[in-house]
């Protein structure tokens, strides 16, 4: 039986693995969990997977967690704030940590529980994007292993097994398109939350769903491929594939490509990152290619979509400039959310950050300087959707 920790257990990424825990009760065990403020499902995740140690990361919720659980026994473990969350990261018999935290705010809790000697399952991208330069060498040092659960990155290492080193010659990303992949670009301006937020093939958090939509996130998930896997920024390309069921491809040396296939659902790759190297049999839906149809595939189109171009720059910049645009899209997708900005304005405000960080940008940043990165970052974002005025303009 596997003991793992779970960070990030009330998002979508969290309660899909809970859903695999629950499914296959004598392969997982849960020792810690942790999340950001809500009690009423962190409070019924605790009684039914009566973890060890849990962490809730807004300390003002703290008590209603304890009033919520006051009848549980044994009691785990309560903890608070970003500390508590980093104290479950790295508590106890946990052989592997699932980071479902989202954002660069699950950067310190991985680095502790690498420190802790913890493999990592990870579907928390942002983490490894910003602090690449920081957490790479940390995973050689503690001998740790990290499993890829972003399905891109599982896809890739699942058609990786077994391959000879030095059998790789390209990365192809598959990309569904995201919420607007049918509206023509002259309509985007006036593009509402809403809308952006209808994903048609995947149900996720808001953050991801609206990074679907900009294509940042397949921009994201280039540097989380080009850190993951060791390849340059050359050898790494994106097709648009609407259908989702390919979920990226290698092409190695001799010109042979593999692909993986499945349905669009995280727990596939969720339960990969959990087993490997096994293959844990389930019941889950059987993938027909003939239910399944056309399989369809298109050319990335950045005019409209300049992110995924914002994102190859920064990663070949390198240094602290992809902590930079990562935390510039997580500022700048935090506004939009609250309406503060247009969607138009998401990658203008990240491409001003980006470059202003060019003169900069730090080529071997510690952990110090990523955070500060960040930190800069974000308030440029800030200041800079104040100068663009009105944010709601042209979409009376
Ligand atoms: P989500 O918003 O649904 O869930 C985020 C979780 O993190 C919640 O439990 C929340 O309480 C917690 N959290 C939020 N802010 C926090 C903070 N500051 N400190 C501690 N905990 C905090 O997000 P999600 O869609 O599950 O995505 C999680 C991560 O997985 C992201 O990095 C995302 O890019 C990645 N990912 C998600 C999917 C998916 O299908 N949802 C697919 C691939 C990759
Ligand atoms: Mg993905």
């Amino acid at each position: 039986m596997k003991a793992i920790t779970l960070l990030g257990s009330t998002g979508s990424i969290g309660t899909q693995t809970l859903d695999i825990v629950a499914q296959y009760p004598e392969q997982f065990r849960i020792v810690g969990l942790t999340a950001g403020r809500n009690v009423k499902l962190l409070a019924q995740q605790i009684r039914q997977f009566k973890p060890e140690i849990v962490a809730i990361c807004d300390e003002d919720k703290l008590q209603e967690l304890q009033e919520a659980i006051a009848d549980i026994d044994p009691q785990p473990i309560l903890l608070a704030g970003e500390s508590g969350v980093v104290e479950v990261a790295k508590y106890g018999d946990a052989e592997a940590v699932v980071t479902g935290i989202v954002g660069c705010a699950g950067l310190l809790p991985t680095i502790a529980a690498i420190e802790a000697g913890k493999d990592i399952a990870l579907a928390n991208k942002e983490t490894l994007i910003a602090g690449g330069p920081v957490v790479n060498p940390l995973i050689e040092k503690y001998g740790v292993k990290v499993l890829p659960a972003d399905s891109e990155h599982s896809a890739i290492f699942q058609c990786l097994q077994g391959l000879p080193a030095g059998g790789l010659r390209r990365i192809i990303l598959t990309a569904s398109g995201g919420s607007f992949r049918d509206l023509p670009i002259d309509k985007l301006a006036g593009v509402t939350v809403a809308d952006a937020l209808k994903h048609p093939n995947w149900s996720m958090g808001q953050k991801i769903t609206i990074d679907s939509a900009t294509l940042m996130n397949k921009g994201l998930e280039v540097i989380e491929a080009h850190y993951l896997f060791g390849m340059d920024y050359d050898d790494i390309d994106i097709v648009i594939h609407p259908q989702s069921i390919i979920h990226s491809l290698i092409e190695l040396q001799d010109t042979s490509v593999l692909a993986q296939l499945g349905w669009p659902d995280m727990r596939l790759p969720l339960l990969y990152a959990l087993s490997w190297p096994e293959r844990i049999p389930t019941d889950w839906p059987k993938l027909d290619l003939v239910k399944s149809g056309d399989l369809t595939f298109r050319e990335p189109d950045h005019k409209k979509y300049p992110c995924m171009q914002l994102a190859y720059a920064a990663g070949r910049a390198g240094g602290s400039m992809p902590a930079v645009l990562n935390a510039a899209n997580e500022q700048a997708v935090a506004l939009f959310l609250d309406e503060k900005i247009t969607f138009l304005d998401i990658p203008k405000l990240i491409e001003q950050v980006c470059d202003k960080h060019q003169a900069d940008n730090c080529e071997s940043p510690g952990l110090e300087d990523i955070l500060a990165a960040d930190q800069w970052a974000r308030l440029e974002v800030l200041a800079g959707s104040v100068e663009l005025g009105d944010p709601l303009r042209g979409l009376r």
